[in-house]
């Protein structure tokens, strides 16, 4: 059953969604090699905390920590860990809040030092058909289309892989709500979306094969072929004419760009 939300309700979300951006924020504002995944997810949780709201995946299917954080072939679900990030590493950033009622729920994926440019490639690429799909979730579309928007630009387009085991989901009082968001589909097919209806769109895209493994901590989703994944997620609510994206990569980008100029300035 999809739960369609209410205007009030949507801007609870909002709420929620923002504060997960700020949450994204101030780990953008601290990752840097030599820091540990597990001090990120700390201070994740700790600002979480100071602003009255829980950590959506602590204890989510018994998942330990606040963030999942997967570097370089983890694609999501990653554990934190005391291995200090190198110069070169993509980490991808998942972190849920619930507060007033209400799940957000966001990712971001953060370069460490410098990357390869075709690492680069791939995370624009990826954070672009994220957009693509944010287009297409309008009133009158399906969830297909949103699908086949994503698989398009970074399958067809780009010859990257989509990873099929793991999909984007309805959000509101839980996290993970009707009706299941692919990345890979066909036009016209799926849940019709409606006004109201908020969703967390989230392309899993891999540099090289689109087949993954699970790791034995049971958790982490791994490429097969230990090749680099991106992934990036924004809250969306459906309207007329143009989604309203109730999470916002603004506060990240800034923190991001500041960090960036103050490691070169060494
Ligand atoms: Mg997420
Ligand atoms: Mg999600």
């Amino acid at each position: 059953m999809i739960h369609y939300k209410t205007k009030a309700e949507i801007e609870l979300m909002r709420e929620s969604a923002l504060l997960v951006s700020e949450a994204l924020a101030v780990v953008a504002a601290t990752i840097k090699p030599g820091i540990t995944t597990m001090q990120l997810d700390k201070i994740a949780e700790e600002f979480i905390r100071d602003n009255k709201a829980t950590a959506s995946f602590k204890g989510y299917h018994g998942f330990p920590f606040a963030c999942c954080i997967s570097v370089n072939d983890a694609v999501v679900h990653g554990f934190p860990t005391n291995d200090e990030l190198v110069n070169g590493d993509i980490v991808s950033v998942d972190v849920g809040v619930f507060k007033n009622g209400f799940h957000g729920d966001s990712a971001y994926t953060f370069g460490v030092g410098e990357l390869s440019e075709e690492v680069k490639k791939l995370m624009r690429v990826t954070k672009e058909s994220l957009y693509k799909g944010i287009e297409k979730a309008i009133i009158g579309n399906r969830v297909g289309d949103i699908a086949f928007a994503i698989q398009d630009y970074t399958e067809k387009q780009h010859g990257y892989g989509v990873v099929r085991d793991l999909v984007g989901h309805g959000l509101g009082r839980h996290l993970h709500e009707e009706p299941q968001v692919p990345n890979f589909g066909k036009r016209g097919t799926g849940a019709k979306l409606r006004e109201g209806l908020v969703i967390a769109i989230e392309p899993m895209i891999n540099l090289g094969t689109k087949d993954v493994f699970h790791d034995k901590d049971g958790w982490t989703i791994r490429t097969a072929d230990g090749k680099p994944a991106a992934h990036y997620e924004h809250d969306i609510c459906i309207q007329k004419g143009k989604a309203d994206i109730l999470s916002s990569f603004t506060p990240i980008e800034a923190a991001e760009k500041a960090n960036t100029e103050l490691c070169s300035d060494y």
